[in-house]
């Protein structure tokens, strides 16, 4: 083991060093996720049915439980060696500030143009895409990083890409969409008239600024309807955890190259995929008996669907369009209030994610946002990074653990996920800044309420 001191400020990877394949932490998994439904006949999809909506190698992937490796395409590689390997840095500053014994390191997928680890699937969504020869695809964006690093990888490949963007982000965030149009995707606010859904929820609710699930539902219209299209996701689904394996193989390598044995590993929860991409390397090592870890998703308060949500069969969706999917959820109905953490706001998650909490793999814990916006600031401040509200969420527990290090008097070493930055958030730092941000925690009646629409399956 070497010295404390030799560690770099910044582990990086050499290029051969870096992974060449995905690791399907599924294929580990003794009792595996339930598999997903088709929302007409509530029977288990097939790939035939699962072809009409996403790429076909996509779907397989998605319903591919059994193989643990999937070996990267050179295309990808090749688009991967331009902002990756992220870098695994110690977070010296931030340990000296906090007097803390731990040992503090965060894997930093901001490094790229679209500020967030979302890229790493969206690279290989798009290849899959126009490897089958179609020509474009079709999303929904919440926030905004998900549409933006998509257009990034469209406009790499020379793919068409059509983005339906929640209409108060669309109006409130000018600028996210600016950057997919300068990326060439068309950007189109949600709910539109362009899709029947769009029309029918205009026309029940005029003047609404959409939802989410709504926009996923408009996507996907968009793609049935148009030849050659195919819909994609940038979260939630298993294909999507299997290329965010990216984050976590490389978080491992880099530990290994320094002898750096991880004890607890902290993620943000959203969709559940930059969380189970880094800790499916890990977890793989828990279920093959060779390790131990003590793993930490954090969630939003506002929006709590591991700690306070149900493990069920829900909708994905609004518009109930997309294969339900067994998963911790506050149900497809739920409105969390307009937390800051856009890519956090999601009612459900990943159904690996869920099932390895139901095993007890990992814990679970939600904070509210101005405590989340204050770690935010302590760690701009001293370790110069600004980080993305949703990555800040695990920054706070992070720095939670630390401390309690600290009065222990332990050296744990705590490797934390830092999603993205965050400087298309200014409005939210802003009412931080005033001191204008508050807490809202949903109460039992509300989230009772929208559990209670959950559709009754077993
Ligand atoms: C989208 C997003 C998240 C949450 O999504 P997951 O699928 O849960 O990873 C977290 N951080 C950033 C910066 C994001 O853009």
């Amino acid at each position: 083991m070497k010295m404390t001191n030799e560690i770099p400020y910044k582990i990086y990877l050499e290029e051969q060093e870096m992974p060449r394949e995905w690791y399907n932490v599924r294929a580990d998994m003794k009792k595996k996720p339930a598999p997903i439904l088709n929302p007409n006949t509530l029977q288990p999809v097939t790939l035939e049915e699962l072809s009409g909506i996403f790429c076909e190698e996509l779907a397989k992937q998605e319903l591919d439980d059994t193989t643990p490796y999937f070996s990267i395409p050179q295309e990808i590689l090749d688009f991967y060696k331009m902002y990756r390997p992220s870098p695994l840095v110690r977070a010296y500053c931030l340990e000296k500030q906090l007097d803390t014994p731990a040992h503090i390191y965060y894997k930093f997928e901001g490094n790229n143009t679209s500020g967030s680890h979302k890229l790493n699937s969206a690279i290989a969504q798009a290849y899959y895409a126009k490897n089958q020869g179609l020509k474009g695809v079709t999303t929904e964006t919440g926030a905004g990083q998900w549409g933006t690093a998509l257009s990034m990888a469209c406009s790499y490949l020379g793919l068409d890409c059509q983005v339906y963007m929640v209409k108060c982000s669309y109006e409130q965030k000018p600028f996210r969409r600016e950057v997919m149009r300068t990326y060439g995707a068309r950007v189109t606010p949600s709910p539109s008239m362009n899709t029947e859904i769009g029309r029918k929820i205009n026309a029940e609710f005029p003047g609404t600024t959409g939802s989410l699930g709504c926009a996923i539902s408009e996507a996907v219209e968009s793609a049935l309807s148009q030849d050659g299209y195919r819909y994609v996701l940038g979260s939630v689904l298993s294909q999507v955890l299997l290329h965010q394996s990216i984050i976590g193989l490389e978080a491992k390598a880099a530990l290994d190259k320094y002898g750096i044995k991880a004890d607890m590993i902290i993620g943000c929860a959203g969709g559940g995929s930059n969380l189970g991409g880094l800790i499916s390397p890990f977890v793989g090592e828990i279920l093959r008996g060779e390790a131990n870890y003590d793993i930490i998703a954090v969630e939003p308060a506002s929006c709590p669907s591991l700690t306070r949500g149900v493990y069920a069969y829900d909708f994905c969706d609004t518009g109930k369009v997309c294969p339900l999917a067994k998963m911790y959820t506050l149900g497809s109905g739920f409105i969390p209030s307009a937390s800051h953490a856009g890519g956090l706001r999601y009612h459900g998650m990943s159904s690996v994610v869920s099932e390895l909490y139901d095993q007890g793999l990992l814990t679970a814990r939600s904070v509210e946002q101005t405590e989340v916006f204050k770690a935010a600031q302590t760690f701009a401040r001293i370790e110069g990074i600004l980080p993305a509200p949703e990555s800040s969420h695990a920054i706070k527990v992070a720095i939670d653990e630390a401390l309690k290090c600290k009065e222990t008097n332990e050296t744990k070493n705590i490797v934390f996920g830092l999603t993205g930055t965050g400087y298309f958030d200014m409005v939210a730092y802003q009412k931080f800044n005033d001191g204008e941000m508050r807490d809202y925690i949903p109460t039992d009646e509300e989230l009772r309420k929208a559990i209670d629409t959950l559709p009754k399956i077993n």
